[in-house]
């Protein structure tokens, strides 16, 4: 399961010491794991679940791709490049309206060929089947990828990065206590959960929750359990989870998804002034303040190593210009 993949990205990503900002928090070791330098057209996390889902596309024989998101989506930015390498007919059905500018990911999206179609209030596939059924009628055989590739098969791309990861501590001799990331639509947070419990890493998740909104009728917590129970028989990991393993931490997405406020900013300012790492004001942003706040107030013991996965989302800040530099 875990070695059927289309190679589409740089891997493995660096790990590397934040040396500035562990001598400004001087009572923890800070890490940084760099899926933004994942290859594929500007980085991100996708790229690690598309090249699952991207192979059984193509080895099933399917020949279009549909998938969902937000007009700042990394998701469907990093599909349309996938799609392009792979030579995918790639359609994104995108929340809101046609603006009359294109810019950040959607630019991008455009950019790399996909065929945009806008949806309205939608943003999360809920319109997927009638342009799949429109499409099957062109004659196209259609795969859909869902929103933010966070299936069991997208999600095998964390899994396998758990392995990448105990590699590179083992060759820096190096114990990770935490893991800060943002997490949105639950692949991330379910991958690394069965990643580590698959290959034994005594690590502690901290997944930052991003949009308070869940899916549907459930709650994000509720699809990622899905998702590690799915994971927990096909895998025959020797466990029972239960919604505990599944909890995000929540506090930093009262205003929102995609609206950015002073912590984001402050995030991103921190970042950027102290190691020159850029993140992005909708998750990357988010979660790295999530992570601050718990350092700044101790909410973590003394003589931690903490590690933040950045995932990625730098065009986003070319769309969000006016918020961060207000
Ligand atoms: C999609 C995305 C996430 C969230 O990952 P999920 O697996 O969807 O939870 C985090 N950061 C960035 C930049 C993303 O694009």
């Amino acid at each position: 399961m875990l070695t059927n993949k289309y190679p589409l990205g740089f891997f493995p990503t660096p790990l590397e010491k934040m040396n500035n900002l562990s001598e400004k928090y001087p009572d923890y070791q800070l890490f940084i794991k760099r899926d933004d330098n994942s290859g594929l057209a500007s980085g991100g996390n996708k790229v690690r679940k598309l090249q699952y889902l991207i192979y059984e596309a193509l080895n099933k024989g399917f020949d279009t791709i549909i998938t969902s998101g937000a007009q700042q989506s990394n998701h469907c930015r990093q599909t349309a490049a996938a799609c392009a390498q792979a030579k995918l007919e790639c359609n994104l059905l995108i929340g809101g309206e046609k603006p009359k500018i294109y810019n950040g990911n959607l630019l991008l999206s455009q950019l790399l060929g996909a065929k945009i179609h806008f949806n309205g209030e939608n943003r999360k596939g809920e319109d997927i089947e009638g342009l799949k059924i429109r499409l099957e009628a062109e004659g196209k055989k259609v795969y859909v990828v869902p929103y933010g590739g966070s299936n069991l098969l997208g999600a095998c791309g964390f899994i396998d990065a758990v392995k990448e990861l105990k590699v590179q501590l083992l060759e820096k001799s190096l114990k990770m206590d935490y893991i800060f990331f943002a997490s949105s639509s639950g692949g991330t947070q379910a991958g690394l959960r069965l990643g580590g419990d698959l290959f034994g890493l005594q690590t502690k998740l901290m997944p930052i929750s991003i949009d308070k909104m869940g899916y549907g009728d459930k709650t994000l917590a509720e699809a990622v359990l899905e998702l590690l129970n799915e994971g927990q028989k096909s895998l025959s990991i020797k466990k029972a989870y239960s919604i505990d393993d599944a909890e995000l931490i929540h506090g930093y997405d009262s205003k929102g998804y995609g609206v950015v406020t002073p912590n984001e900013k402050l995030a991103i300012k921190e970042l950027a002034e102290n190691e020159g790492i850029l993140l992005d004001p909708v998750y990357s942003g988010r979660a790295f303040y999530g992570m601050l706040d718990h350092i700044k107030s101790q909410k973590i013991e003394k003589g931690a190593n903490i590690m933040f996965w950045h995932t990625g989302g730098l065009p986003a800040n070319f769309y969000y210009s006016e918020e961060l530099l207000e």
